[in-house]
Parts: C-alpha cells; structure tokens; sequence
C-alpha cells in the first residue's frame, strides 16, 4: 500500500514539475509512510524517499515506517534535511501551504537558497480522499464505536444531568470500547444552546422539553467517523418536531442524492433547497458536510461554494441542521461512502426522534 502510494505522489509531482516534496503534517505522513508519530517531516524524490524525525522515535519509526530512508535528526528536522543534502539540485521543491508555519518557511528559505517552494497542498489529498477499501473498514469500525457509545449514553440523558456529564460520558466510552481517542471535544447542547452549532458542553442542566444536540465521533487507527444526534428529553413541542422532520427529510434527500460525479455543491443544494423550501432556509448556517479520513474535516467539502467533484471510494459527512436563536437547534448528521451509483451509509445510530 505504501509502495503503491508513495508512487502515485511520484507521478503528481512528475505531472506539476517538481523536483521534491516536503510533507510536514501528521495526517500525510500518516498516509504516505504509517509513521504514527506527532514530530517528522518526509522528503520525497524521483528516486528516493526520506523520513525525518527526533530520538523520542527511533523505535516506533523502526516498527511503523517502511520504504523510506529514516534518518534520525540531532538538531532540527529541516537542519537535518539540509545536513543530508535531501533537496541537492532541486529547483521546484512542493510544500504544504496550509500547514507550514511563517517560521518555517523562512528557515527553509535560509537553508536552501536557489530553490524555489511552490504550494502543494492538494498533491496528497486528491490521492488521499479516495479511501482504499481498508481505510473504509477503518472509518466503519470507528463509527461501529459510536454508534454504541450514542445507544449507551441515552440512559443518562435525564432532567438534572449536566451536559458536561454527557461529555464526559461519551469519552470515557470511546475509550473502554477500544477507540484510539475522541475525534473531538464532544458537543452537547441543549435547549436554547441547541442553536449554537459547535456549543461547547457547559455546567447546564437538561430540562423536560430540551432537545439535545449531540455530535461526537473518535478514531480508529487514525481514522475518524462524526455523528450527530438530536434527542429530546420528556416532552416535545409540534415545532420542535416540524423542525426535526425537516431536517431528518432533508438528509435523506441528500443521502438518495449522493453519487460518484456529482459537484459536492450540488448535493449541497439538494438538502439547502429542501429547507428553505419547507421555510427554514435561513437558519441552516452551514455546510452540508465535509471529507473524513485521517483527518475529521478534510475534502471533498461539500457547501455552496465547493469546486470538489463526489468521487467513488470518498467518504463524507451529510449534517443539515436548523438553528434558531432563543429557541434551539436540530442536526441530524451520518458518514457515508460514495459509490458510483450511489452511497453507503456507514453510521447505524437510529434517526427518527427519540424521546426519552
Ligand atoms: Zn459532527
Ligand atoms: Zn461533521
């Protein structure tokens, strides 16, 4: 797989003229070498391929890093780079724009002078979104974790319960059902704080007529699964679930629409237009989805604004949501693979509105 990789990003470079590439975020790296490390920077060239990193990984980058050159850096990583004369006679050297500091970027400058750094960002992920099946197994088994920890902790969604409680509770059940770790700070929001898309969980107590908001995910082997479910405690108002049934429709409009070739802001539409129609438009603030993999937000991104094409093997999120301030919030949000003639929904947590 490595191999198989490492010569894809060979032939891209090939393509954009580039005599060398530095890849210097965790998730790339991950990708292109395994190395699951926080601290590496790999060079790749036409006909080698170089890992950097520090003492604290000498045998984890043993186990973990094959078909590379590892070197061991005493000073800093790029100072190594240059000891080892990685970039020697390279003119046109990738970079990752979005990710290299200012810092960086300067000592670069100052270590290899004649060279000039172009942007590169792209040139991993256009092979990184389209998920080989074992990364898929990867993302189905996170979300297999979730969506127990969400049939689980249904039991403490209570009047009185903190939402910080719920928080709590949702980590410390990705743990002990063998998740690497949270894919993020989980979200809890309840009542009025429902209209806050990314609420922090708060000392707030759930209350009888609350809907709750929550959005939770964890990794396995790196790789992320993101869920949101909305639920409601004791009671539920016919607006609270005129909005519900919208937003769950919403979804599964979107979900029927997916497919391989699509423009991501074409499904975009297909759920944006299913709101305002139903008169909600202006409180769906945000976009439909986004990318999952090594990284939780990674393309296609798929909003109004999006240039990604839907790609068979790429793994998205579809999350509509309806925020109203002083009232609450519903999403409604699942992973699915894209297919050619369709999609695969990966996460299994019940949809329909529970009320508890
Ligand atoms: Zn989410
Ligand atoms: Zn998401």
């Amino acid at each position: 797989m490595t191999q198989r990789r490492i010569a894809s990003v060979r032939k891209a470079m090939h393509d954009r003229r580039l005599d060398a590439l530095l890849v210097s975020s965790r998730s790339r790296i991950r990708f292109l070498s395994g190395f699951s490390g926080s601290h590496a920077l790999l060079v790749l060239r036409s006909r080698a391929a170089f890992f950097i990193t520090d003492g604290r990984y000498v045998l984890q980058s043993r186990s973990e890093v094959k078909h590379f050159r590892r070197c061991i850096a005493k000073q800093s990583l790029l100072e190594e780079a240059a000891a080892q004369r990685m970039f020697l006679r390279a003119r046109r050297v990738g970079i990752e724009a979005d990710n290299l500091t200012l810092a960086q970027y300067r000592n670069l400058r100052k270590l290899f002078r004649g060279t000039t750094f172009v942007p590169a960002d792209d040139l991993v992920d256009d092979i990184a979104i389209v998920k080989e099946p074992e990364e898929v197994e990867n993302i189905r088994r996170a979300a297999a974790i979730s969506d127990t920890v969400f049939s689980e902790i249904l039991d403490s969604i209570r009047p009185g319960v903190r939402e910080r409680d719920v928080a709590a509770e949702i980590s410390f059940r990705h743990k002990s059902h063998g998740a690497e770790q949270d894919a993020f700070e989980p979200i809890v929001a309840s009542g009025e704080r429902g209209a806050l898309p990314h609420a922090r969980a708060t000392d707030r107590k759930l209350r009888r007529g609350d809907m709750v908001t929550l959005d939770f995910g964890c990794s396995h082997r790196g790789y992320h699964c993101d869920l949101t479910r909305t639920v409601s405690v004791g009671k539920v108002s016919r607006r609270q679930r005129e909005i519900y049934n919208v937003v769950l429709a919403a979804q599964q409009e979107a979900i029927n629409a997916a497919r391989g070739g699509m423009l991501a802001r074409d499904l975009d539409s297909v759920a944006r237009s299913f709101i305002a129609r139903h008169g909600y438009g202006k409180f769906f603030s945000h976009s439909l989805g986004h990318g999952l993999g090594l990284e939780i937000h990674e393309r296609p991104r798929i909003s109004a604004f999006s240039k990604d094409r839907l790609a068979a093997g790429n793994v998205i999120t579809i999350e509509p949501g309806v925020y109203i301030p002083g009232i609450g919030g519903v999403r409604i949000e699942d992973d699915v693979l894209v297919k050619n003639d369709g999609c695969e929904v990966l996460t299994t947590a019940p949809r329909e509105l529970m009320i508890i």
